[in-house]
């Protein structure tokens, strides 16, 4: 095979030769044209490629063009946020005043945080409609114009009072006796939010407060936690001592804005806690301390009184000293109900027993609680509380699975010692 090719390829020279030697020129003419074509093939080939090569760099540079680009628009959004910031923080610090009164010819008395009164000019931003006597509002440090109207503030103190999050845990059922009470509680203070046509129909103004009173653990707290709950209305909860401050009108001031608050979110309950800490009887003779409590009272004396209509909202006192309080207090129109707490009785006993021990492991005769009624006589809620509490740890010293009988004797024991011992030293004391 090899051998035939390169005979036929000799013949093919042999051809070739007779040719050329016939016919030189145009050889020539097809050599330097297969050149030149063969040259433009090559050229073709390399500018094709040359050519996709920048189409692939133009490609990436436009992507990079573009990704610059949005650099650059977010590097300007932050030059700009910058900018004012850095604007907003070189603005001069404006004077915070509260307008005294508002004058015909569009201008403001305003009384400075600083002290002194000024008449001043209102910026047109401001809508003249929007500001009232006594608003807040910022002055411009060199001509006093009101620059704006600011919001109003509720001292944070008061603000923690109200609460969110209601004791969902505890509703009437969970109470034991004083059923006296609760139908009283609810008449004042549920009622007349759930259904105050019936007290427009007959025509009369439901009481505004009522007053909680009774030995400590009798329940009070309590039953002030079972209506929060039954009602959809804000629940504010204070406790007197809070309201004592150290700087004088501080107090008073805490109590107004109190009241503001609950009128603000009404329909809603005031709970007052130990009302003794700010409802003490006045005394000619007293500390400038003693003064600043009296001026937190009669706060509270007027916003009870309601000189301005308070809405809806209704007010729960609770004390253990209800003679101690001052008699103001407890003039009708104000706690106008009062409610008294007293330890319970047989039956509520019993069944306050049943209550604090209903998700106990108890042995039968244990749960017989009739048995314990005469070694608990004058036991309050807390107190039969803490028994079944201790009756509880007895059975957990002894490892045992469930309280026995011995286990609750042994914590009435204790506890009504313990009861009777705080007694006798507080007589000694008294
Ligand atoms: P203080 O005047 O000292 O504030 P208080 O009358 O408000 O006392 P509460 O806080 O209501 O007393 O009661 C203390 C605890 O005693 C309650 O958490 C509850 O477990 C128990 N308790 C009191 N009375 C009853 C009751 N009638 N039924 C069920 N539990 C009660």
């Amino acid at each position: 095979m090899l051998e035939m090719r390169i005979i036929a390829s000799k013949e093919d020279d042999s051809k070739s030769d007779t040719k050329s030697d016939s016919k030189v020129e145009p050889k020539e003419e097809e050599e330097t044209k297969f050149d030149s074509e063969k040259l433009n093939e090559k050229d073709g080939n390399y500018l094709l490629t040359y050519t996709r090569h920048l189409e692939r760099r133009l490609r990436s540079l436009e992507s990079t063009k573009s990704k610059l680009e949005r650099e650059l628009l977010a590097a300007q959004r932050d030059l700009a946020n910058l900018r004012q910031e850095l604007d907003r923080l070189r603005q001069p610090p404006l004077i915070s005043a509260v307008v005294t009164d508002m004058l015909d010819d569009k201008r403001a008395v305003v009384k400075s945080s600083s002290g002194p009164s000024f008449i001043v000019n209102i910026s047109r931003k401001i809508d003249l409609e929007n500001v009232k006597i006594n608003d807040r509002v910022a002055l411009n440090q060199r001509t006093f114009s009101v620059m704006e109207k600011l919001p109003e503030v509720v001292d944070p103190l008061v603000q923690v009072m109200e609460i969110d999050e209601k004791p969902t845990n505890i509703t009437y059922e969970d109470i034991g006796g004083l059923n006296e009470q609760i139908q009283e509680v609810r008449e004042t203070v549920e009622l007349p939010l759930l259904r105050p046509q019936l007290f427009k129909k007959i025509g009369i103004e439901p009481p505004k407060g009522i007053l909680l009173f009774g030995t400590p653990g009798t329940g009070k707290t309590l039953v002030a936690k079972a209506v929060a709950n039954a009602t959809k209305a804000t629940f504010i909860r204070v406790i007197g001592s809070e309201l004592v401050q150290k700087f004088i009108g501080e107090g008073a001031r805490m109590v107004r804005e109190l009241f503001e608050m609950a009128k603000k979110k009404a329909p809603s309950i005031v709970f007052i806690d130990e009302l003794d800490a700010i409802g003490s009887k006045r005394l000619q003779v007293a500390t400038s301390g003693d003064r600043e409590v009296q001026r937190t009272l009669m706060q509270l004396l007027s916003e009870l009184d309601g000189f301005d209509n308070r809405g809806d909202i209704r007010i729960i006192g609770a004390t253990n000293r209800p003679d101690i309080l001052d008699p103001a207090l407890l003039r009708p129109g104000r706690f106008d109900r009062l409610i008294e707490f007293p330890p319970p009785d047989d039956v509520a006993r019993e069944a306050i027993f049943k209550i604090h021990t209903l998700k106990m492991t108890m042995d039968p005769n244990a749960r017989e609680f009739r048995r314990f009624l005469q070694a608990t006589d004058g036991a309050t809620g807390a107190e039969i509380k803490a028994i079944v509490t201790e009756a509880g740890m007895f059975a957990i010293r002894r490892a045992a699975e469930s309280v026995s009988l011995e286990d609750m004797q042994a914590a009435i024991a204790k506890v009504m010692k313990g009861t009777k011992t705080t007694q006798d030293r507080f007589e000694l004391y008294a």
